[in-house]
């Protein structure tokens, strides 16, 4: 059997719909959940192995993708919400009740990816946000307990996926960046 990389990936990849406008996200709560609603389409969606994005039960990866945060507002359960580590760089608000992270968010505008939230898109029941389309920090995944020997057998999963495995993030992502502190610092011009 295939490693399990995450539940809404070790199927297939399902396709994302071109005309998907957003929807609503609920956490895991049986009774009283906390409810976000995005007017917009995700981007960059992909699964990432690092120890800080919050994963399903028994998931090696989650599933993240980003929104702008004007899009993103919290309509049930709002002071269910913590912050769980006000000193990160991308604070996630989480629900205290079930431990679901709704989304994450920067608060430093200087930050390369300020303005956009991340969210994970398998809280929603609304069919048609973007597909991920790689992976993120996989060797991370050591650091929750993955043997190293597991490695060649995770990584040739995700290619099997087409979820292209990447130990940061994507070219793009790692492009956009460096793009981000060349122009702060002067070395890039306009
Ligand atoms: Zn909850
Ligand atoms: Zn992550």
């Amino acid at each position: 059997m295939a490693v399990s990389i995450h539940p809404a990936v070790d199927k297939g990849v399902k396709p994302g719909n071109a005309n998907f406008k957003g929807g609503k996200l609920s956490c895991q709560c049986g009774s009283g959940a906390v409810e976000i609603t995005i007017n917009s389409q995700s981007a960059h969606n992909h699964v990432c192995g690092c120890t800080k994005c919050w994963k399903p039960a028994g998931a090696l990866f989650s599933q993240v993708a980003v929104v702008p945060r004007d899009s993103l507002s919290v309509t049930a359960g709002k002071d269910k919400l913590k912050i769980v580590d006000a000193s990160a760089a991308i604070q996630r608000h989480a629900c205290s009740g079930c431990g679901v992270h709704m989304y994450g968010r920067i608060e430093n505008k200087n930050h390369p990816f300020y303005g956009f939230d991340f969210i994970h898109t398998e809280l929603s029941k609304d069919q048609g946000w973007s597909a991920p389309e790689f992976a993120a920090f996989v060797s991370s995944v050591i650091e929750s307990g993955t043997k190293p020997s597991q490695m060649g057998e995770i990584r040739g999963r995700l290619k099997e996926l087409k979820l292209e495995p990447y130990d940061a993030l994507s070219p793009a992502l790692m492009d956009a960046i460096a793009t981000h502190t060349a122009k702060a610092k002067g070395t890039l011009k306009t």
